[in-house]
Order: C-alpha cells, then structure tokens, then sequence
C-alpha cells in the first residue's frame, strides 16, 4: 500500500501518472485529503468509479497512532504519536486569540545533543519520513475541526513551526516535501511567513533551504561566542557562529519576512549576564567592520527537565537581559511558557525513543557528575513534552 500522506502535490500528480490518470485528479485527491482530512476513497464522490477502485486497491491515507492526548490548563494540545518500533514524537497545539499554531516534530530524538534540551538528551533514533512529519498536521488540523465545530473551510491551525523533537535540516529530504504541502493552496494553504523552520545551524541546509523552500527562518543561538555555543550546541564545533550569522544573511535574500529570528534559550547563571546581552548585541548589530543580521531575538526562559543539571534564569534576569538588547535597537521577546503543566513547553518534549546514538552512555563518560540517570528511555506521560 502506498501511503498518500508522503506526496506534495507534483509527486501525487506522478503517481496519478502511472495509474493512467490525469494530472487534475491528483489535484482533486489532493485535496480531498488535505483540505477534508477525508481517508476514505469511496466518498471522494468527484472522481471516477474505476479510479477510486484502484485507489482502495493500491493506495491508503494513513494517519500515526495517537499514542497519547492531554489537553493543558491554557488550552494546549500535546499528542504523542507512536512512531513504531518504540519511538514515539510529540506534537503540541497552541491556542492564542488571533492564530492557532502547531509545533512539529522531525526526527524522533536528536543527534545534535544540545545541553539543554530534553530531545537531545534522548539521542537519536532515525528521521521521520515526509507521510510521519505531514501526518501531524493532519490528524491535529482534524481533529481540531471536530472539537471546535468549525464550519466547513474553516481552519484551526494557522501556523506551523518546526520546533518540535529533532533537528529538521538534518532531515532535509523527507522536511521539503512536507514544507511544500503546507504551502500548497490545495493542502494547507499556510503562506511562507506562517511557516517556520527552526535550526540550531545547519550551515549548507540553511542555503539550500533558501533555494528550495524559503519559509521563515529560526535560529537557535544561546551563545554569543563560540567557547560558550561549542559547549551548549556541539554542532557549533562544526559550524561556528560567524559562518552560521553569514548563511542567516544569505538567507534573507529569499525568505519571506525582512528579518531572521534568533532563540535564545535563557540559563541561569551559563548565558544570561548583562556582559553577554551587550556581546550578543555586538555580534548581531555588527560591530568593528563586522556585519550585523537583520533579526529578531526570542528569549526563552529555560524549561527545565531532569538530568539537565541546568536551571532557569530568574524573570529579573531575563528582563535585565531584553533591556540591553532593545535599548540596542533588536526587537526583544521573552517567551511565554504554554502548556507547562502537560510537560509541552519548549525543550521538554521527549517523546519516547530508543537511544540508537547511545547518548546518555556517552554523556556520562565525559560528564558524569551532571547526569544522574541515563535519559534515553524516558516516558513521557505527564512530564517532560516540549514547545511554546
Ligand atoms: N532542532 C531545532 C528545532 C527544535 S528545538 C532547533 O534546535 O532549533 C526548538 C527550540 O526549543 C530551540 O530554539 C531550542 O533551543 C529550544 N529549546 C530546547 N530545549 C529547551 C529547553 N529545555 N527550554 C527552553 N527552550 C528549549
Ligand atoms: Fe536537537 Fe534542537 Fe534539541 Fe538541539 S535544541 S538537541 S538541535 S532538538
């Protein structure tokens, strides 16, 4: 069986090809499914009898498992979705007043291992295939509908970020393809600056995301030089910031909004003094015949989870820390935590997932007084989930 959820459009329109039909009947399956979340062939009553034989003979629209589905005091939606094989990858839902946003996974763990991060702590798995990553949206955009009796047309998700578990440019195959679908007029018709690719830097995936795919683009910094990043993000050991900041401005030759974002995640005591605002400043506004980025800073508290051995920076330290930088002229957010009850704040999503990099082991050896257990075999359940 093939599964349709792995196609965007002009890969639909190919396998309609070899079937013998018609280039605009994978546009109307394509939208069966994507803009009514129907699954069933026999109801898609446009098109003709011999073509939906085939497609129940030979195709099928699959969903993933909900493994799990708990719904947070603020109204966000954390799903967790059984991957196979004992993975499993979390989606959240958050709702605010003007726009409905969707947190996507990647991969099921993350081999990138920042410090921080419950995801990474887990290791690394395998990549989630376009039908996994694409079948998110569409069992939460669905599901959504129902519970909110919307009127036919009406959409729940209006946003997608790509912060949930994994590093989606190490996934870059199976996230253009789905990226694609979300774009589509006839799937989610989600313009570019309503998607949004969150990395912690990949360097060449960035420029070839800006000729593929250029939606709008996240950068996860929390260093402002390289001894601290190499430290907290170990592929800046691979990809330094200052080649990192050069692809971010490459990439706003292309992308859809004038500006890059950079998270920041903020960590007592690690990255969050009024010396490392005034050089995170530097770095981004340029300085001393050093170019700037064009940017936004989102500043996220840190969600702490167990085994981190790291703590959130106090609220006054964290506003100190936005003053220094909107007094320097960059727009300063500091994150609201959503979802935290249910474990779906950012960084505490960590899904369920066989440690195929053996990590944790890893970890150990080089550090072992701040792990104090191994992570890789976390249940999720009300603990740790992830973003906001
Ligand atoms: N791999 C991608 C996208 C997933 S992580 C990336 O790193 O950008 C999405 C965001 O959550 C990143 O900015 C990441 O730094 C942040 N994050 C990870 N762990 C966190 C934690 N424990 N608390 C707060 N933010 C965290
Ligand atoms: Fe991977 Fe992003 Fe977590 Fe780093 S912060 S380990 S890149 S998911």
């Amino acid at each position: 069986m093939v599964n349709l959820l792995q196609f965007d459009r002009d890969a639909l329109g190919d396998w309609c090809g070899q079937q013998g039909e018609k280039p605009f009947r994978a546009t109307q399956l394509f939208r069966w499914i994507h803009q009514r979340g129907e699954r069933d062939f026999s109801a898609m009553s446009d098109l003709a009898k011999a073509f939906r034989d085939k497609l129940i003979a030979g195709a099928e629209v699959s969903g993933l498992p909900v493994a799990s589905e708990q719904v947070a005091l603020d109204g966000t939606i954390k799903w967790l979705f059984d991957v196979g094989h004992g993975d499993a990858v979390e989606t959240v839902f958050i709702p605010e007043a003007e726009r409905g946003t969707l947190c996507i996974s990647s991969q099921a763990g993350c081999a990138v291992n920042c410090r921080f991060c419950a995801t990474g702590h887990q290791g690394f798995s395998r990549n989630l295939s376009t039908a996994e990553i694409v079948a998110q949206l569409w069992h939460a955009e669905f599901a959504l509908r129902a519970r909110l009796g919307l009127a036919p047309g009406e959409r729940a998700i209006t946003n997608v970020v790509m912060m949930g578990m994994g590093e989606p440019l190490q996934n870059y195959g199976a996230l253009v393809p789905a990226l694609r679908i979300m774009l589509d007029d006839h799937g989610y018709g989600l313009s570019r600056r309503r998607v949004t690719v969150s990395t912690s830097g990949v360097v060449p995936m960035i420029d070839r995301l800006r000729d593929d795919c250029p939606v709008a683009l996240a950068v996860s910094l929390h260093a402002p030089d390289d001894a601290l990043r190499d430290d907290l993000v170990p592929l800046n050991r691979k990809y330094p910031i200052a080649e990192l900041l050069a692809s971010a401005r490459r990439y706003l030759d292309r992308a859809p909004r004038d500006f890059i974002t950079f998270e920041y995640c903020m960590l007592d005591g690690v990255n969050d003094s009024p010396a490392q605002a005034e050089a995170l400043l530097a770095l981004l506004r340029g300085d001393e015949g050093r170019p700037g980025v064009p940017c936004k800073i989102n500043l996220i508290p840190f969600n702490p989870f167990p085994a981190s051995g790291l703590k959130r920076s106090p609220a006054d330290r964290v506003a100190a820390f936005a003053a220094v930088l909107q007094q320097g002229g960059i727009v300063t957010t500091v994150r609201k935590t959503r979802g935290d009850d249910i474990a779906a704040a950012c960084g505490q999503l960590a899904g369920e997932v066989q440690d195929r990099t053996r990590v944790a082991e890893r970890r150990e050896r080089a550090m072992p007084v701040r792990v104090a257990a191994p992570a890789s075999r976390r249940r999720v359940g009300p603990a740790p989930g992830h973003r906001a």
